[in-house]
């Protein structure tokens, strides 16, 4: 029996889902919106806030193990990773709470249970069943926004058992709280080398197994080689261009078994193997997308390479009146990405049903910033050198060191390096890549200069309050055509 009929029915409260739930409802939307865990998704409970949580506890570590004599702060310094997992746990509640308190005050409907579009159409709404602990209800809604998010990749010779051989939603769980003595982490893409700067500053000694011939394949070349160096630093024992072909539990923990990336399948037998032995085991080589039990089959909901299919402009599925947004499409895999597709999907509903103050939008991903939190922290936007070389565009680029900057010496924050790329032919920002304290924040000045076509001067233009690390975007902006103030003279570029 259908009880309610809403403007839209949500599936998933992830960033994607639960910013889209609350973006309806401020254009008079009434929305329902299903979670069958915890608001939040991934993004609140075991994905971007719990790892910043931990790595904040890991910020203040190196800060004082680091600096702490200097800085004139004397004390024998002792981790508790218990206490820093319980402080990370109360802020994903606390976080999850609030989430419910605006569902609440948008006079949202959450429905906890396991949502299904069972059936319909765009002209006469769509029927989903919800299966929760109370049993199954049915809503009907006008249209549907699939918000399913993704979980961790499990590949069967990983033999991934949650106990010792983990995926990073195992480590983040609110009872995981002893530092292994050691820790062997598969994948050096963002997730895996967040993990091994937080575990390896808690004292575990850290291995990281990687297959490309880079970590964080995708950053500047630069920024790559600054991380690796960190790492070494650190202890962090990372071993890139290796096959990991086998993980199994052995009687005191774990061991992986590789060879060389580049042997062929063919070969592999007989090549010589190496062995990694740690206590626990962390796989961290990718997510799926969450696309089971949802209906799409019945309803002829595409999908392409486990991704749900959507217009790449409108997010809307082949079938009309139903969008999907976030991770369990093809695109980026960013909590910020799938916000926003939540605005562009909203957009697209609500003006295709009519009667609310909203046109329809479409996409556009030319600015996406990107943010990993290593020690240092790394920030980038836009095109690296590389892809402007192959597209052609003529570069400018601008580079300035915290070891130069005022505040970065104050707060002892000296490593890193930002680094601004300009077409050379109008000045316009193309790019940005940062290493150093607050990269992640200082990104966003120069996604928003890049989204509006701003030039290198324009940046220069604009007073930085001093002393500030954003003066680092003022001094590498002027840096593009040689007038960086605090840096040593050299060709005025104009
Ligand atoms: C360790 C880690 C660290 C990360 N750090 C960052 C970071 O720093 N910055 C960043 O931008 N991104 C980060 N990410 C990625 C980010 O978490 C995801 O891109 C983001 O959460 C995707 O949002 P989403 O709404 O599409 O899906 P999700 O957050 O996965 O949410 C989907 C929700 O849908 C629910 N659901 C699924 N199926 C159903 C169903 N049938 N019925 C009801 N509910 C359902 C799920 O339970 C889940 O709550 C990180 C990810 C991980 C794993």
């Amino acid at each position: 029996m259908i009880n309610e009929v809403y403007d839209l029915a949500i599936i998933g409260a992830g960033p994607g889902g639960y910013h889209a739930a609350i973006r309806a409802a401020q254009y008079g939307a009434k929305v329902a919106l299903i979670e069958k865990e915890s608001l939040g998704g991934t993004c609140l409970n075991v994905g971007c806030i719990p790892t910043k949580a931990l790595y904040a506890s890991t910020k203040l570590i190196q800060q004082i193990r680091e600096h702490g004599e200097e800085f004139g702060v004397s004390c024998e310094l002792k981790t508790n990773f218990s206490n820093a997992v319980e402080r990370k746990n109360r802020i994903v509640r606390e976080l999850v709470d609030g989430i419910a308190g605006l569902q609440k005050s948008w006079k949202n409907d959450v429905f906890n249970g396991f949502g299904k579009i069972i059936g319909g159409d765009i002209n006469n709404g769509f029927d989903l069943a919800i299966e929760g602990d109370n049993g199954e209800k049915t809503i009907r809604a006008k249209r549907v926004i699939i918000a399913t998010g993704s979980f961790p990749k499990l590949i069967p010779s990983f033999n991934i058992d949650h106990q010792k051989i983990l995926t990073s939603s195992d480590i983040l769980h609110p009872d995981f709280k002893e530092i292994p003595k050691s820790l062997l982490i598969i994948g050096a893409g963002v997730i895996g080398c967040e993990f091994a700067n937080i575990f390896a500053t808690f004292g575990s000694k850290v291995t990281v197994l990687e297959y490309l011939p880079l970590p964080i394949a995708t950053e500047e070349p630069m920024i790559i080689r600054a991380i690796m160096n960190k790492f070494e630093k650190s202890e962090i024992d990372l071993h890139i261009s290796q096959n990991v072909l086998s993980i199994e539990k052995t009687a005191n923990g774990v061991k992986a078994t590789t060879c060389p990336a580049n042997i062929p399948k063919d070969e592999i037998e007989s090549i010589e193997k190496k062995v990694f032995e740690a206590d626990y085991c962390l796989v961290s080589i990718g997510r799926e997308k969450e696309i089971f039990n949802l209906g799409l089959e019945k309803l002829g909901i595409e999908t392409v390479r486990g991704a749900i299919n959507v217009n790449p402009d409108t997010l809307e599925t082949y079938v009309k009146g139903i969008y999907a947004i976030g991770d369990v499409t093809g695109g980026l895999m960013l909590a910020h990405v799938a916000s926003y597709e939540g605005n562009v999907a909203i957009a697209n509903a609500l003006s295709s049903i009519g009667g609310f103050p909203i046109k329809p939008a479409t996409t556009d991903y030319s600015v996406v910033p990107a943010t990993i939190f290593t020690s240092p922290n790394i920030g980038s936007v836009g095109i690296r050198r590389a892809e402007a070389k192959e597209k052609n565009i003529s570069v400018a680029m601008g580079r300035f060191t915290y070891s130069s900057l005022g505040k970065a010496k104050c707060m002892g924050e000296e490593e890193g390096f930002i680094m601004i790329l300009a077409n050379k032919e109008n000045g316009k920002i193309i790019g940005a890549s940062c290493i150093g304290a607050e990269a992640p924040e200082l990104i966003a000045e120069i996604a928003l200069a890049m989204k509006y076509g701003l030039t290198a001067h324009d940046i220069g233009s604009v007073i930085h309050s001093h002393p500030t690390i954003s003066e680092m975007v003022l001094e590498g902006a002027e840096d593009v055509f040689g007038m960086a103030i605090h840096r040593r003279g050299r060709p005025r570029f104009v």
